[in-house]
């Protein structure tokens, strides 16, 4: 397949192009058909958040044989998906670049059969998850983008209590400044954390575009791991936020709320912390301790850590080994 003119065109709508052949993959295979919005009055359908957000295809004349378009004011989009954030929110500004969208489109034939060829992993994603719900009954799916630290072992450990199975999915697309690669992420989990779990944890990443739309795509993403089969999901601090502007518990309060309506057991955890009088990693609320006896376990610190070929004390050593090892290749 030669899909290389497609990446003629500038870094930034580069972005936008790839993003929107993410989200057409998304549609075509099922898992984002009920979010297609089409025309403007279908948005308001999205101000109930137990239906996800709203996918819109912008209107990208290089990728169309023919299209119609219409339009959505900006603040309505961003006032609906985000809340009330500043225009230039990172979440946003990866997310839209305008406010005319497509509807009624013909795609020219090379992003024709990219999007198929995406949709295909989709599919092929979801049989997998399938045929191991029909194994192990109960598969929880544990959405992470970065290097594993002891907090999100300790978080691999609670899901287990609840599931059988727990699958590393990350969700995989264009990234914010600074994010991994996450597929690539691949390695440590094949071949030092899944000996460690027993095989009671596998890696399987999917393709679908971030919003950084905190609470609701917590929601979002907990419809997507329900299209793919998985019987659970976790939500823990901060859940798709970015640059702190959604409150820590945001995301896991919200899910609570729309539980009901989700077909999905949700998993909610307030992060993990170390615990100095327990002399461990523990979820927050999970001992009685005072918060000074608690010290954040944080990914940021630790990435910095790699960088600066540190060790990092939250984060178990051969897990640091690979990473390091790996470093430039997680980067690119
Ligand atoms: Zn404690």
């Amino acid at each position: 397949m030669n899909v290389k003119p497609i990446y003629n065109l500038t870094p930034q709508s580069r972005n936008f192009v790839e993003r929107t052949i993410i989200d057409l993959a998304g549609i075509q295979s099922g898992m984002l058909r009920e979010n297609f919005v089409t025309f403007a009055k279908q948005l308001s359908k999205f101000k109930q958040p137990a239906n996800g957000l709203p996918v819109l295809i912008p209107f990208i004349p290089e990728i169309f044989d023919s299209s119609q378009k219409f339009e959505i004011k900006s603040s309505e989009i961003k006032n609906l998906i985000y809340g009330s954030v500043e225009e230039h929110y990172i979440g946003y500004r990866l997310s839209f670049n305008n406010s005319t969208f497509a509807t009624n489109f013909v795609l020219k034939d090379d992003f024709r059969e990219k999007v198929m060829s995406y949709t295909e992993d989709l599919l092929f994603a979801r049989r997998r998850i399938q045929d191991l719900v029909k194994e192990f009954t109960s598969v929880g799916a544990f959405q992470t983008r970065n290097v594993p630290h002891l907090g999100h072992e300790r978080i691999i450990d609670e899901m287990l209590n609840h599931c059988e199975l727990v699958v590393i999915n990350p969700m995989v697309g264009p990234k914010k400044i600074g994010d991994i690669d996450s597929e690539k992420l691949k390695g440590i989990y094949d071949s030092v954390l899944r000996p460690r779990y027993q095989n009671k944890i596998t890696f399987i990443p999917i393709r679908a575009n971030m919003f950084y739309a905190g609470p609701r795509e917590a929601i979002h993403h907990a419809r997507i791991r329900r299209w793919l089969g998985f019987t659970h999901f976790s939500v823990g601090r901060d859940h798709a936020g970015a640059e702190g502007i959604y409150n820590e518990s945001a995301a896991t309060d919200m899910t609570k709320q729309y539980q009901n309506n989700l077909s999905i057991k949700i998993i909610t955890h307030g992060g993990a912390f170390f615990c100095r009088l327990c002399d461990k990693v523990v979820l927050k609320n999970h001992c009685n301790h005072s918060k000074d006896t608690l010290t954040e376990i944080s990914g940021s610190d630790f990435r910095h850590c790699l960088n600066m070929k540190k060790t990092y004390p939250f984060a178990a050593l051969d897990v640091q080994q690979w990473a390091s090892k790996n470093l430039k290749s997680l980067q690119t």
